[in-house]
């Protein structure tokens, strides 16, 4: 009864702001309501919903990265109940969009199918990919899943650290 009380609260109130330190920095990382929100409307949980995702945006400093910005599903994206494409033109058609409105580009956001996320071998090398390719510091490239288990407990976060392996924040 609790329980549910505590769900119907959530609904109403929308998320809350997520926020976990990045290990040996002073560095936070913030991802804002607007976002959570966003994501969590994509939860796959009818057995026929498929993985939905997109790219997340915000701004940087030494002490935090602040997730407010994102966007996806894209219509071309790639989409089954077990895996997940962006389509990387649309991606980057937001990527320019967002670094217009002074936000950059801050990692990949998608739903799985299981009650506490986890990431996938490819949803790890996407991401080392993406870090490999770009010119920002790697812990500013996140990769954010949604699973199906009620907030916050659906939240992973993940990152490559500065030896080059994959860091959960979760
Ligand atoms: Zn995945």
């Amino acid at each position: 009864m609790e329980k549910w009380c505590a769900l119907r609260f959530f609904s109403r109130r929308g998320s809350e702001t997520w926020t976990a330190r990045f290990p040996g920095s002073v560095q936070r990382l913030r991802i804002e309501p607007n976002v959570l929100d966003h994501v969590r409307r994509f939860r796959q949980s009818k057995l026929s919903a498929a993985e939905a995702g997109g790219q997340l945006f915000g701004t940087v400093t030494s002490e935090l990265v602040q997730v407010s910005g994102v966007s996806g599903p894209h219509r071309g994206d790639e989409r089954s109940r077990y895996s997940f494409r962006s389509d990387p033109r649309a991606a980057q058609r937001k990527i320019n969009r967002f670094a217009a409105r002074g936000l950059a580009y801050l990692g990949e956001w998608h739903t799985h199918a299981e009650e506490i996320p986890r990431p996938s071998g490819s949803d790890l090398g996407a991401i080392r990919e993406i870090v490999d390719r770009s010119q920002l510091n790697t812990s500013t490239v996140v990769l954010l899943i949604i699973g199906l288990a009620e907030p916050d407990a659906d939240v992973g976060v993940w990152y490559v650290g500065p030896l080059g392996d994959f860091l959960s924040l979760t």
